[in-house]
Order: structure tokens, then C-alpha cells, then sequence
């Protein structure tokens, strides 16, 4: 390290100190970088529900979806998943890992925790809860514990949300999960004084890096405080909601621990909104008030949007050049729905359509990208996408250059470039099933030419395919 290296080193760490983002701005390039030498995306993260995450090949219990399920694997193995997933993350350049229904009695409480916060500082990468304020369980998901807001509404039915027709706000999830959401209302200040409390103890308690936190899109309260205070409308979400629970959150969370890494969930794609509803909903662009309100938002975090709609295959709307952020200090995480059941399959080969989202993300003012990381790199398209959100906008390959990643990440994996472009192109055949049964005679045949990794990588993917044209004729599946 040159002497002007390291002076510049230092004058970068100054300037992630001041914003508390040390952590996430040194990540994406090892010790020892500077920021002459990273491309343009600076942070990568993967996002988990603890119940589907299965890192912990052959034990029972895993979920492959869901939004409020139980847990069903053991609170070894919960330790287990994570701990490979924090392990493998350290080692691929990954920079922190978000845990939905990180706290719960079920598996270990807060004893599992503080074992995994171990294991993350052995890794080098972060591990940050998800975190609900006034929705989603709280800081404490599941228990007995003091800081599950669920808990907390048993104890004070009074600060429940409620529904416009005066009911209490309990949001089933249907299918996706049994656990219910209770809402509690963001404009009473018992339930402030709960939340800022909960994130202190969080701090205090556990060691965590940081936290996802989100006010809810599974509707908003619609009491005569809450009514009278918000100046817009609504959909499954509100942004004044956002602003006003984010920032004493923050605070709170800064009082203990001035250095957490802190994304904010928008559940939104900061295109201008265009379509017909008084306020748009998940996924959706932003409203003409979106800036007013992220205005208000602390300046040192990171603001979480999504773009399923927005990229590859989906390209349902187009993102123009509107569709930025606002200016400011604040960073911006791009997370999209591949590689999951949520987006269309569970462990489905995404490497293109993450480098149209990188690409894309970059163009338009965002420095870090989140996907879903819940199954295990053992499964060889998982493995490959995980290893593209390293990739793309990194030094190595600041353009998210798809040719690029084939050649030098993919291809030494599959048994070199051509191979892996071919693995892109069967692969795909998900969508043209009458042609898998000729590419599994090629796939095959690959196969049995390699050894080692490389040749189970492609065994896999034989076997998955395989999955989509069984039995003859596909049943059930259109
Ligand atoms: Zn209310």
C-alpha cells in the first residue's frame, strides 16, 4: 500500500465513520482497498426468513417459502444454517446477511443469537435482524419475551392498530404462513416508547451488527389519531407511517451501538408512480409525497427498495431515467425476488437477470443489491447467483458485465466459459420444457466428462431440469 493509498484509505474510513456506515462502505472490497479500486456497488447482502433457510444439508423441518411460519428445525440446526451461510458469505465477499425471525424462543432465543454474532465476527460479514416497528413481531418475533410486540398487544389491547371499521389489525398471511401479524398503532407513544426500548435492548443484549427494519405493508392503522395525522393516502403501507417510526429507531439503535448498519425498508421502486391507485402498492413505484417523507428519514442509513417489476424476466414496467432515489446522503440497497418461490422458482439459475438488475441499480444511483439467500450453494444455481451478487458492479467487474462473470466466475465452476454459457441456455429450458429431454442427453454427457464440483454442478442442474418434465406428461402445472 502506497503511502497515497493509505492516506486516501484513511480519509474513506473517516467519511464511513461519520456516516456509521463503516462497515458496509469498507465491505465489498477487502482490507487494504480503497475506493479507487471498487467498482461501482459497495455492498451486496443476502436476505432470509429463518424457517426456509436450509444451509444445513440433510435435516429435517425447512419451509421452501413463506412469510410466518413456524420454525421447524431443530434449534441446533438453526445455528447451523446460519452459521454456513455467515461462513460462506465471509469467504464470497458478501457483507451481511438479514435474518427474518432471528429472535425466537423456538430456537434458541437469545443464547442462539449471541452464537451466531460470534460466528459473523469470525466471518467478517454482518448479521443484521429484520425488524418490524408496529408489524411483523417486533424486535422479539417468538416468545415469551418482553419485546415481542405481540406480547406487548396481550398485555395492551388498547394500543392495538385498527382496521376502518374499527377492528384489531391481525393480518393473516393465508397460505405463505400460519403466525398472524398484530399491528400496533404508530401514532400512539406507548407503542413508540415499546419499539425504541426493544431496539436498545437488542443492542445491548446481543452484539447484532445492525438491522432491516420495516413498518409494515400488510395494511395501515385507521384510528382517529392516525387519520388525522397523515396528510396522503395509503395502500398496504404508508410513507408517513415510515418517517415517523424510522427516525426514533435510529436513534435508538445509535444511542447503543453508534456504528449498526441500519437499512430502511421502502417496499417500493423509486420510479414515479403512473398507475390508477390513490397510492401505490408493493413493488410499485413511488408517489409524488415518496421524497417528502424519505426527507425525513435519518441520512445515516441505507434506503431498501425493490425492482421485480422493473428487470428481467419481468420487465413489466420500464425504469427510465425518473426512476432514482432522491438525492442526499442516504445510500440505496436494490433487492429483488430470483432464485425463490417468491419470484417464480426456488433455486431457478438468475445470473442474467441480476446483471440487468446491477446494470440497472448502478445506472440509477444505487450502491449496494440484496437477493434472496435462503438455499444452500449446494444447489449449483443457487450457488451461481450468489456468486453473480458478488460479482457484478465489483472492481472485478465494474460494468455487471454478464460475459465477464461466465468467463472468470462461472466458467472455472463448470468447466470453462462455454460450458457455462451453455449451463445459462439449458438452464432457461424452464420455460421451453419440450426441449429439456434432448439437453439432458448434452447435460449429461457434460457431466460425465468432469470431475469433483464441476461435475456435480451439472448433475444438479440434470436433476433439477429433470424436475420440470416429471412424469410425462407434467401434471398439474399449468
Ligand atoms: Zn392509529
Amino acid at each position: 500500500m502506497s503511502e497515497d493509498g493509505m492516506t486516501r484509505r484513511t480519509f474513506v474510513k473517516e467519511i464511513a465513520a461519520t456516516a456509521g456506515l463503516m462497515g458496509t462502505l469498507a465491505a465489498g472490497a477487502g482490507e487494504g482497498d480503497d475506493m479507487a479500486d471498487q467498482g461501482p456497488i459497495r455492498a451486496r447482502f443476502l436476505w432470509t426468513w429463518d424457517h426456509c433457510t436450509t444451509w444445513a444439508l440433510n435435516r429435517p423441518g425447512g419451509h421452501d417459502i413463506g412469510a410466518s411460519n413456524e420454525y421447524g428445525r431443530a434449534p441446533e440446526t438453526f445455528v447451523a444454517d446460519y452459521s454456513c451461510l455467515l461462513r460462506w458469505c465471509g469467504r464470497h465477499g458478501i457483507d451481511g446477511v438479514v435474518v427474518w425471525g432471528l429472535l425466537r424462543d423456538r430456537h434458541g432465543g437469545v443464547d442462539s443469537v449471541k452464537r451466531l454474532c460470534e460466528v459473523a465476527k469470525e466471518s467478517g460479514t454482518k448479521l443484521l435482524a429484520g425488524t418490524g416497528v408496529n408489524a411483523y413481531g417486533g424486535v422479539y418475533y417468538e416468545g415469551a419475551s418482553p419485546y415481542s410486540l405481540e406480547r406487548h398487544l396481550e398485555s395492551h389491547p388498547e394500543l392495538y392498530g385498527v382496521t376502518a371499521d374499527g377492528t384489531r389489525m391481525v393480518y393473516d398471511f393465508g397460505t405463505v404462513g400460519p403466525r398472524k401479524s398484530h399491528h400496533a398503532c404508530p401514532s400512539r407513544p406507548e407503542n413508540r416508547e415499546f419499539t425504541l426500548d426493544s431496539l436498545r435492548w437488542l443492542f445491548e443484549t446481543t452484539g447484532i451488527d445492525g438491522v432491516q427494519m420495516e413498518a409494515g405493508d400488510t395494511g395501515v392503522c385507521r384510528c382517529p389519531l392516525c387519520e388525522e395525522r397523515r396528510q396522503h393516502p395509503v395502500s398496504g403501507f404508508s410513507w408517513e407511517d415510515m418517517a415517523l417510526a424510522y427516525g426514533p429507531a435510529t436513534d435508538a439503535i445509535r444511542s447503543v451501538r453508534p456504528d449498526a448498519t441500519i437499512i430502511l425498508e421502502t417496499y417500493s421502486h423509486p420510479q414515479p408512480y403512473t398507475g390508477p391507485a390513490e397510492a401505490p402498492n408493493f413493488g410499485e413505484g413511488v408517489p409524488p409525497w415518496a421524497a417528502e417523507c424519505i426527507a425525513g428519514f435519518p441520512s445515516d442509513v441505507l434506503v431498501q427498495w425493490v425492482c421485480d417489476q422493473f428487470i428481467a424476466p419481468r420487465n413489466s414496467v420500464e425504469w427510465t431515467d425518473a426512476g432514482r432515489p432522491p438525492e442526499g446522503p442516504r445510500r440505496n440497497i436494490m433487492r429483488c425476488h430470483v432464485g425463490t418461490y417468491w419470484g417464480r422458482f426456488r433455486d431457478e439459475l438468475a445470473i442474467d437477470w441480476l446483471a440487468d438488475m446491477a446494470t440497472k441499480s448502478a445506472a440509477h444511483g444505487f450502491d449496494a443489491l440484496s437477493v434472496f439467500g435462503e438455499s444452500s450453494p449446494f444447489h449449483a444455481s443457487s450457488e451461481l447467483n450468489y456468486l453473480a451478487l458478488a460479482d457484478y458492479g465489483s472492481a472485478a467487474n465494474p460494468d455487471c458485465d454478464l460475459g465477464l462473470y461466465l468467463d472468470h466466475v462461472a466458467g472455472p465452476l463448470l468447466g470453462g466459459p462455454e460450458r457455462a454459457r451453455r449451463y445459462l441456455e439449458i438452464a432457461r429450458l424452464i420455460d421451453d420444457r419440450p426441449r429439456i429431454a434432448e439437453a439432458l442427453v448434452e447435460a449429461r454427457r457434460i457431466a460425465a466428462g468432469l470431475d469433483g464440483r464441476p461435475a456435480q454442478r451439472w448433475t444438479w442442474l440434470c436433476n433439477y431440469l429433470a424436475s420440470f418434465v416429471y412424469p410425462e406428461p407434467p401434471v398439474g402445472d399449468e
